[in-house]
This record gives C-alpha cells, sequence and structure tokens, in this order.
C-alpha cells in the first residue's frame, strides 16, 4: 500500500471513523515509516489546534450569563411590551386621523377608502401579532429560566 493511501487512513484515525484492521495496518506502517509518522502529528497538532478553536468561543456562554440574569431579562421584555404597546397607541391615532380626513374627502372613490381602511387595519393587526409573539417567546425565555 503506498503512502498516500496510509494519509487517507491517517484521516480517518483522526475523524475517529477508521476500521480496527485499518488502525493496526496504520499503526505497523507508522513504525516503520517516518514520514507518515511525522504526517500523523502534524495532523494531530492541527487537529488539536481546531478542536481548541471549536471550544474558544466564548459569546454564547457569555450572553447565556447575560441573560440569565433576571433583571436584564425583566428590562427587555418591559421594554418590548412598552414599545409595542405606544407603537401600536401611534399608529391607531395615526390612522384614526388619517381614515377621518380620508373618508371625508369627496374627491376620493369609495373602493379606495375601502381599500386603504383595509391596509390600516391588516398593518395595526400585523403590529399586534408581532408584539404577542415578542412577549410569548419572553415568556417561554423566562420559564426556561427558571427550570435552568
Ligand atoms: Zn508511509
Amino acid at each position: 500500500m503506498p503512502c498516500d493511501d496510509y494519509k487517507l487512513l491517517i484521516m480517518s484515525l483522526l475523524d475517529g471513523e477508521i476500521g480496527p484492521d485499518e488502525r493496526v495496518r496504520l499503526e505497523d506502517h507508522i513504525r516503520e515509516c517516518p514520514a507518515c509518522a511525522r504526517e500523523l502529528e502534524e495532523f494531530r497538532k492541527l487537529k488539536g489546534v481546531t478542536d481548541q478553536m471549536k471550544f474558544v468561543e466564548p459569546e454564547d456562554e457569555v450572553w447565556e450569563r447575560y441573560w440569565a440574569n433576571v433583571y436584564n431579562r425583566l428590562e427587555r421584555g418591559v421594554a418590548w411590551i412598552l414599545t409595542s404597546i405606544g407603537t401600536i397607541l401611534v399608529l391607531i391615532y395615526a390612522a384614526f386621523r388619517f381614515v377621518d380626513q380620508f373618508v371625508r374627502d369627496p374627491q376620493v372613490s369609495l373602493l379606495l377608502k375601502v381599500a386603504v381602511v383595509a391596509l390600516l387595519i391588516g398593518v395595526v393587526v400585523l403590529f399586534v401579532s408581532v408584539a404577542r409573539e415578542r412577549i410569548f417567546i419572553w415568556r417561554k425565555d423566562k420559564y426556561r429560566g427558571v427550570i435552568r
């Protein structure tokens, strides 16, 4: 078996996908072939480095700790609720003002009036829906935090 084939075995060894027979064959070869032994060593080092790089990703953990803080979660939740309510109220107010003037305008056709009113109602319902989804997700987060 040529050395190139053993290089493939080295790869599967490092990936933990090598069969027992192949493993014995590779070990026998590595004892006799310094080139492949060095290859294995290099790949091991390389793999060790990449494994370490996978570990050095503190971001998730940092964020998790941040969000584990009840105050942070509460702050964000309250901010979301207030923002949602405020947005909805402003939208409803603006919509009413607009519709009031728009509907009274005799130059605008009835079809367009109906279309615009439907559009505005749709936007408001969408906002309410998104806000409710946010609150739902926030509640679930809170619940999950309790379980943990
Ligand atoms: Zn070799």
